[in-house]
């Protein structure tokens, strides 16, 4: 999509130190000196053009506007730009394939690549990949920041995956997550009024659209999947926003943007947060893209953790495993696999939406602030735990999830997936250990939960939960239970298709009922005496 004409980029991207010769049919030698600065700006009418100029000798630039011209891959460091004659001039009939061409050499390869980059950004609203070839030739690069950590095979499929229409389809319905956003913004509209806002990982567009209504003056929406073409569609049947909103199809790490932004907008969450490995994203889009003091909407991520006891669900999991028991499996003792099928059982995390009850103790919560973290701090993330047990109980393992903050000016939202609150899309995550613990109420459950990223956007779960007992031998350290699971958060259970009653066990009957508030995640009150009915939820 076009800018608009009253906008005109403040910062815009140079390529210094090329080498240009004028190839025009109409010119006898190169009318350039030979180091030149190309760069791209906005005519009066908004029209993107390229401009040449020779920066030492001050001299008037040459400028062509991007519709009427092409690049050419002449090879490594070599391109040729072809500029249409628009005008009805004896020259323009005369030369019927091209009015003017100029050879640019460049001085890296990078320079190149950017250089088309920008260009067909600026020309078509879209990007080129940074690793895809280059129109008309074949020009290698350095690997892009994402296809450095990412495996190609993971990113395809997660490509392919936002591509459809059906799972954007499935995130706009979440009526919590997208009612956050639109409170958020449209409520803090005086954040959006007047500034250049990217949307990081634009999807449908939804959020661009959002911020076009809270009267953003321009709306970069970046996405790399097919969906952008689609987004581009549902901008483009908007009359009223689809000046505001320009469609930028490429990766966030590829991609180059004409201007900085004031304000990123952008749902980069997964499962326990940091799932998909989106935030690292939405970080580097910080770096790269949003100016000094610049807003970002969401601000705040905060992943909450309480020990849980559930009965129920650590039988169904070792259940599962029950069928590698058989020693006659059509005259086969399948026994030899059974403790890695346990163990196998025990590495998903569990995703559904559980009854707050079940918790053993107040969460505690680990928070990364999107405006100072850094990409790396996102690659190992470890978190040291520390509860106090409100009931004496079994506990099964650690219940997760998590909440972000709108910071607006006018009004601060928190979009919260805490059980207990409306459920979202997310619903909660539990890692479920083996070897449960048990715990006396006043007891000191302590451990860590250890995230570390791979390639395959996602994260490995170290997860060790000790409990030190009570009684003889406490006094020279006492005895310690300790319970460790290795997870991969990248396979989840999804224990979605059974209804969720909750289901007091008998010892929990007189203990415990706690208190989740939406605002900020954390257990306010425990009432030890009062028991809840079945099915009994804070926020229904
Ligand atoms: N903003 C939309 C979609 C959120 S889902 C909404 O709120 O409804 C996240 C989107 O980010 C997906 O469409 C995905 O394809 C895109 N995305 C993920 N990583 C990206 C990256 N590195 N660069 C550009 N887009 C990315």
């Amino acid at each position: 999509m076009e800018v608009p004409s009253d906008r005109k980029p403040k910062h815009h991207q140079e390529f210094n130190s090329l080498a240009v010769t004028d190839l025009s049919p109409s010119t006898s030698s190169p009318t350039f000196p030979p180091v030149v600065t190309a760069s791209f700006a906005a005519d009066n009418s908004g029209v993107f053009q390229l401009r040449l100029r020779q920066p030492e000798s001050g001299g008037e630039a040459i400028c062509f506007g991007l519709r009427n011209s092409q690049l050419f891959n002449l090879g490594p460091l070599e391109t040729l730009v072809v500029v249409e004659e628009s005008g009805n001039s004896e020259a323009a009939k005369e030369s019927s394939s091209f009015s003017k061409a100029f050879k640019l050499e460049f001085t890296t390869l990078y320079q190149q690549r950017a250089f088309y980059a920008a260009f067909e950004q600026l020309k078509h609203g879209v990007s080129i990949t940074q690793n895809g070839p280059l129109k008309n030739g074949s020009v290698t690069s350095p690997k892009s920041k994402f296809d450095n950590k990412i495996e190609a095979s993971s990113a395809k499929m997660y490509f392919h995956y936002y591509g459809q229409l059906l799972h954007q389809q499935n995130m706009l319905q979440d009526y919590v997550r997208t009612g956050t956003y639109y409170s958020a913004v449209i409520e803090n509209c005086i954040d959006f009024q007047g500034r250049v806002v990217v949307d990081v990982g634009a999807g449908s567009g939804i959020l661009s659209l959002f911020a076009a209504q809270a009267g953003a003056k321009h709306v970069y929406a970046v996405e790399a999947s097919e969906m952008a073409d689609f987004a581009t569609r549902l901008i483009a049947g908007n009359e009223s926003l689809r000046h505001l909103i320009t469609v930028i199809k490429g990766k966030i790490e590829d991609v180059e943007l004409p201007e900085k932004a004031d304000i990123l907008i952008s749902e980069p969450m997964g499962t326990l947060l940091v799932n998909e490995r989106m935030l690292e994203t939405y970080v580097i889009a910080r770096d790269r893209f949003l100016v000094p003091g610049g807003k970002m909407f969401p601000s705040i991520g905060r992943i909450h953790m309480a020990p849980f006891s559930d009965e129920y669900l650590f039988v169904e999991i070792a259940n599962k495993a029950l069928f590698w028991q058989q020693r006659n499996f059509y005259g086969v003792d399948l026994t030899p696999l059974y403790g890695s099928a346990f163990q196998g059982y025990f590495s998903q995390p569990v995703v559904d939406a559980f009854d707050p009850r079940i918790l053993v103790s107040p969460p505690s919560s680990h928070s990364l602030d999107f405006n100072s973290i850094k990409e790396e701090d996102l690659y190992e993330i470890d978190i040291p735990l520390s509860f106090i047990a409100a009931v004496g109980t079994r506990v099964h393992g650690l219940a997760c999830w998590f909440d972000v903050l709108f910071n607006g000016s006018s009004v601060q939202r928190w979009l919260t997936t805490a059980p207990g609150s409306p459920t979202t899309h997310w619903y909660q995550m539990r890692c479920v250990l083996s070897q449960p613990l048990y715990v006396m109420a006043g007891q000191e459950i302590t451990g860590k939960l250890h995230l570390v990223a791979h390639s395959a956007q996602s994260y490995t779960i170290n997860l060790t939960m000790s409990a030190k007992m009570w009684g003889p031998g406490a006094d020279q350290g006492g005895i310690i239970q300790t319970s460790t699971g290795k997870l991969e958060l990248k396979e989840p259970y999804y224990r979605l298709s059974q209804p969720q009653p909750y289901m007091p066990s008998a010892q929990d009957q007189l203990l415990h009922q706690h208190y989740i508030t939406p605002q900020d995640g954390n257990v306010t009150s425990i009432n030890l005496q009062q028991p809840q009915s079945p099915g009994f939820f804070m926020n229904q």
